[in-house]
């Protein structure tokens, strides 16, 4: 029976942290608040062991170096695969994403190894993917477009133990017209930093995920009208 305090546990602030990545601790923490759930959130720094009892585990996004590095951690330490096995929830961003997968490209394209935790293998891609993206989310899992900014050169190409998270409507995404990959309770994308700060009811799925019930609705009219002036500038409009 999970209990009701949902322990996030920030994954190498010290190596995957370049674009405020700690704010989708403070939507997580703030969207649970809300609804009067518990948080504790721990940050785990990379001379740290990985806890394994962990309900949402956050991995941001970084450098070519410290990606490689964090990689090389993690696959040491093994704690989050294990958690992983334990069943929690995992929501990894950009270089995050990008190891999680079985394999990305180093700072010289190098193949590198990643966790294996997504059926996914990321390279170089010719261009450097930056701006705005739009995603229409798969729908089982019930929510509305994704937004956010993306900032990369990796491409990831997605094996069968993978599901997009998006078919991207605006920018390059995992470079094949989706975005993001997930699989049970572990998902990546390419949505920069604070990706949940633009979409809260992605912080809503993680939060069920890791609660293993539904979550009380809460009064999303600000978000809301965020949203749809974001979207408004954003997708192009129809001719
Ligand atoms: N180094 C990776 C790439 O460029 C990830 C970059 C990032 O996290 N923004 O694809």
């Amino acid at each position: 029976m999970p209990s009701d305090i949902v322990k996030i546990v920030w994954i190498y602030p010290d190596l995957l942290s370049t674009y405020g990545d700690r704010g989708n601790c403070i939507v997580l923490e703030r969207r649970a608040k809300l609804r009067g759930i518990p948080t504790r959130t721990v940050n785990v720094h990379s001379d740290e062991p990985i806890p394994v009892d962990g309900d949402i585990y956050l991995l941001g996004g970084g450098e070519d170096r410290p990606q490689i590095l964090a990689a090389q951690r993690l696959r040491a330490d093994g704690g989050l695969h294990r958690a992983v096995e334990f069943g929690a929830a995992v929501f990894a961003v950009c270089a995050g994403y990008q190891l999680l997968g079985h394999e990305f490209g180093g700072e010289e394209g190098q193949p590198v190894d990643g966790l294996g935790l997504l059926d996914i293998r990321s390279g170089r891609g010719e261009i450097r993917a930056v701006g705005e993206i739009v995603g229409e989310v798969d729908p089982a899992l019930e929510i509305p477009m994704i937004t956010g900014f993306e900032n990369h050169q990796g491409v990831t190409h997605l094996g069968s133990g993978a599901i997009p998270l998006a078919k991207t409507l605006v920018g390059i995404g995992n470079g094949n017209g989706y975005e993001g990959a997930y699989s049970g309770h572990v998902m990546g994308t390419y949505m920069h930093g604070p990706a949940l700060v633009r979409n809260p009811a992605l912080a809503d799925l993680l939060l069920t995920w890791a609660l293993k019930r539904p979550l009380q609705r809460i009064d999303d009219t600000w978000s809301g009208k965020l949203r749809t002036e974001r979207l408004k500038t954003v997708l192009p409009t129809p001719s």
